[in-house]
């Protein structure tokens, strides 16, 4: 029997799929190491648990009456890919919505996924332009810059070529990651891809972070993520911010009469 290493199950969240009311189960592991990382304790293994497919399918039929769907997010769900297509399939099968949240690391496993129609909605993280030497800085780990950058446009390619709804996102860090000139390269780059929705969203270091210098920034200011966003929609027809003040914010620009 298949075992996946979760950190635990959120019974009901209605803010991680778009319209949907879905418990979240949260994956162990990543290859990535963001210094910015909130989610460390999955990242590093910590409070983390082997599960068999069946207990998850259990704990999610408790929740049936009110769920329409799931979440997968993590750590990075594709690292264990044996366990998750299991899982997508049990859900699937009992008519549930299956969204994943993904750093685009493992284009292949994300084929796998899309090829036995496993998943209705996908967001995928855009860490930094893509460029190897920032992207690699950003992500925490240079040795693996280049290759992130190549799996992530694989990754975002093969979203557009199935069909399925999925956003792009990136969180946006102060002192970091907030420059205007490094959305709007983001922002280019996905116009040239054909994405057509892209999400700011603010960082909050309330559980701490990975590296734990970035846990004593403040939270973005959603002013802040307003100017970023303005600037993307010239090239993104979609773009909105996510605050916890304000939950999800779509950017229009009025035209000038
Ligand atoms: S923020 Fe980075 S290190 Fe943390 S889970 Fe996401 S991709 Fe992995």
């Amino acid at each position: 029997m298949v075992e996946i290493k979760i950190g635990g199950i959120k019974e009901a969240s209605t803010i991680d799929y778009p319209g949907e009311m879905v418990s979240v189960i949260f994956f162990c592991q990543c290859p990535f190491r963001c210094p910015f990382c909130q989610n460390w304790s999955l990242v590093q293994g910590n409070d983390c648990d082997s599960v068999p497919v069946q207990e998850i399918m259990k704990q999610l039929d408790k929740y049936r009456k009110y769920i329409t769907g799931i979440c997968i997010t993590g750590g990075e769900p594709t690292v264990q890919i044996d366990g998750l297509f299991e899982l997508l399939s049990e859900t699937h099968n009992r008519g549930l919505l299956n969204k994943l949240d993904t750093n685009g690391f493992y284009p292949e496993r994300i084929k796998k996924l899309l090829s036995s129609k496993l998943l209705n909605y996908v967001a995928i993280d855009i860490k930094a332009p893509f460029s190897p030497e920032r992207y690699g800085k950003v992500i925490g780990n240079i040795s693996i810059g280049e290759k992130a950058v190549k799996n992530v446009s694989e990754t975002l390619q093969l979203l557009l070529q199935f069909g399925i709804p999925f956003e792009t996102r990136t969180t946006i860090i102060p002192t970091f990651n907030d420059q205007l000139q490094e959305i709007e390269q983001i922002a280019k780059r996905l116009n040239e891809l054909h994405v057509s929705r892209y999400i700011l969203q603010q960082f909050r270091a309330s559980g701490g972070t990975l590296d734990k210098s970035f846990a004593k920034l403040p939270a973005t200011k959603p002013e802040v993520l307003r100017e970023l966003a303005k600037l993307a929609k010239k090239y993104i027809s979609d773009v909105r911010i996510r605050t916890i003040e304000a939950g999800e914010e779509k950017i229009e620009i009025k035209e000038a009469r």
